[in-house]
């Protein structure tokens, strides 16, 4: 077109697109959904927008918030266009192709390892999909502030964008046009696309609706003069055709009227958008809930969440939430969790979308559930900012926060495994159930033992959500409880050490006494142990005690005090020799049984592996 304007892809979505053209990924149905994601988020914005100024969403057919698809068989074009936000000729140049996203890369590795497609939604670069089944694509797009314009690629390098004067105008909102591959037109079938928004898009918010045939019964008048009914009468096909034909001349007796098929067209809604969270968790079945995780999660694998929790809360702050575990730690959990602030809980006020980066929701521990929350208390037309410092939503917060906190205990407590019940233990009943903690633990422990560090109020509950082994578990995890229902009497304390390895562990001199009088330790050897037992002092009134500090107490031996005594001279000569800048004190000891000494930390020093950690953070 003579005034189109042409642009480069930016180096890594040239890739991107790249891989999706030479894919041999046999899945090619995400593009879709890709698609009606997108349509959803633009419809999202707009009503957003209009909650506080009604004005955005203008009048007639633009106030209509839905989708609708068309499928174009003699062109081979299947269309997609929603009612949205739309985009401005800018937009258009920064969102789809100028401006890589911190995914564009990360996606792009994974699928030169093993990666697989279907999660390229959660890479957020969803829309280069339509090259799985498009070889020409063309966006069309209205935004509120701006002219109509064109975007097309035919994904080799570059993109072309031109005002657009030739197509009819959209009002507002954006079409998308896919210019099918020879080998993709099943996608002009339309119980092909009925089949996959059904399978992908049920939880979208919106109206979704299909330009469908209709097979329709026509009465018309079975008259012998065919011209004078020929421009009332729609065109039948050769068959029918031939059918009255016959007719005609079998049938003098026949009714003045017959009736033919006809295929007329008319908008068909495909999805039915009563929303999960509304609705009585108790008719909500497990499929469903699957369901709507893979749709939150934007990831369409087979595995189902851990666990979920459904519940309405009501009083003086209102409002519905659904939480899923995922199967799951994504892979970059942790990696910026000092720096990320992003809670993973989609907000909505009275069903309308506000926000999925509200940070409020969750503390920064939880960050790993996956939901939403719902509320009819807060305001709707408010700025976001005001929102985010409305008193309701530390109401809100610590709901959300038990319900959570009760969800990750359910698994436990369903965990045939977990049970301190023998019988219980070995019993077939809820086996499926059986390892599911332990597969919590792998996946999210570490979120659990941020949690005790950071959030006193709940240091309790999460402490019964602490998993480790210790020198009697037999290579097992178990918890605090059944510690301390194993404590021999006379404990007073939970024993523990710290260090880098089970291993390393085992073989260490400050165990051998208290394993010779059959006391059970605790091993901890992740580097965040040290923090955690920093803020863990006690449980249940017993207090935690380092076996490699000072202060450990093995019940009362009636020879110490000769012991004690006898050795004075050699103590008093050991404190002299060694320089006072490299030891506190010299004691004798009853924590040993073949090692004939051993270091100890003072009790509120830095224990050795902690001085190992900080050593190694500082290097
Ligand atoms: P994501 O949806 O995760 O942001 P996509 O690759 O799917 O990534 O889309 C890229 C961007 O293009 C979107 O963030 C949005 O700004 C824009 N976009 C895509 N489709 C539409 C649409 N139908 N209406 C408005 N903007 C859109
Ligand atoms: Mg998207």
């Amino acid at each position: 077109r003579s005034n189109a304007e042409k642009f480069e892809f930016q180096a890594e979505v040239s890739r991107l697109m790249d891989i999706i053209i030479n894919s041999l990924y046999s899945n090619k149905d995400i593009f879709l959904r890709e698609l009606i994601s997108n349509a959803s988020d633009a419809l999202d914005k707009i009503r957003f927008l209009s909650l506080t100024d009604k004005e955005v969403l203008g009048e007639g057919d633009d106030t209509k918030l839905e989708i609708q698809i068309k499928l174009d068989k003699e062109n081979k074009i299947l269309s997609i266009r929603d009612r949205g936000v739309g985009m401005t000729k800018e937009d258009l140049i920064k969102n789809l192709g100028t401006i890589a996203k911190s995914g564009t890369s990360a996606f792009v590795e994974k699928m030169q390892t093993s990666g697989d497609l279907n999660l390229i939604g959660q890479f957020g670069v969803g829309f280069y999909s339509v090259y799985l089944v498009a070889d020409y694509v063309e966006v069309i797009s209205k935004h509120n502030e701006d002219k109509q314009y064109v975007w097309e690629s035919k994904a080799d390098g570059a993109f072309a964008i031109s005002e657009d004067t030739y197509n009819e105008p959209l009002g507002r909102g954006t079409e998308i046009r896919l210019h099918l591959r020879e080998e993709a037109g099943e996608y002009l079938e339309e119980s092909k696309l009925k089949d996959l928004v059904k399978k992908y898009s049920e939880f979208i918010n919106f109206p979704i609706y299909l330009w469908a045939s209709k097979e329709v019964d026509v009465e018309v008048p079975a008259d012998e003069d065919e011209s004078s009914d020929d421009e009332e009468k729609p065109e039948s096909t050769e068959e029918e055709k031939e059918d009255e034909d016959t007719d005609k001349e079998e049938d003098e007796q026949k009714p003045k009227t017959k009736t033919i098929k006809e295929t007329t067209y008319e908008w068909e809604r495909l999805n039915d958008v009563k929303a999960i969270w509304l609705r009585s968790p108790r008719e909500v079945t497990e499929e469903e809930y699957t369901k709507f995780y893979h749709s939150l999660a934007k990831d369409f694998g087979d595995e189902k969440p851990m666990a979920w929790s459904h519940f309405n809360a009501e009083g003086d702050v209102e409002f519905k939430a659904v939480m899923f575990v995922p199967p799951k730690a994504p892979h970059d959990l942790y990696e910026s969790y000092y720096n990320a602030n992003k809670s993973n809980l989609k907000l909505y006020v009275r069903r309308v979308f506000i926000s999925d980066e509200f940070d409020e929701l969750l503390p920064k521990y939880l960050m790993f559930l996956l939901g939403l929350v719902d509320s009819d208390t807060l305001p709707l037309n408010v700025s976001r900012e005001m929102l985010q410092q409305h008193s309701s939503l530390k109401t809100i917060k610590k709901k959300l926060i038990r319900k959570a906190l009760d969800m990750i205990r359910k698994l436990a407590e369903e965990d045939p495994d977990e049970s301190h019940d023998k019988d219980k233990k070995e019993s077939k009943e809820n086996d499926e159930k059986r390892g599911q903690y332990t597969k919590f633990w792998n996946e999210f422990g570490k979120s659990i033992k941020l949690g005790i560090i950071e959030d006193a109020a709940n240091r309790n509950r999460l402490a019964k959500l602490l998993r480790f082994e210790t020198t009697k578990s037999d290579g097992k995890l178990t918890s605090l409880e059944q510690y301390i229902s194993r404590m021999k009497s006379g404990q007073k304390d939970i024993f523990y050490i710290t260090g880098s390895s089970k291993e390393q562990l085992e073989k260490s001199p400050f165990l051998e006494r208290l394993k010779k009088k059959n006391f059970e330790v605790i091993l901890f050897t992740d580097p965040v142990d040290e923090y955690l037992m920093q803020y863990l002092m006690d449980f249940e009134d017993k207090k935690f005690q380092n076996v490699s500090k000072e202060g450990l107490k093995l019940g009362k031996d009636s020879k110490d005090k000769e012991v004690k005594e006898s050795f004075k001279e050699l103590t008093k000569w050991w404190k002299d020799t060694l320089a006072s800048e490299n030891v506190d004190d010299v004691k004798i000891s009853n924590r040993l049984a073949d090692t004939p000494c051993v270091v100890v930390t003072s009790k509120y020093g830095w224990s050795a592996n902690m001085e190992r950690i900080m050593q190694s953070q500082t290097l």
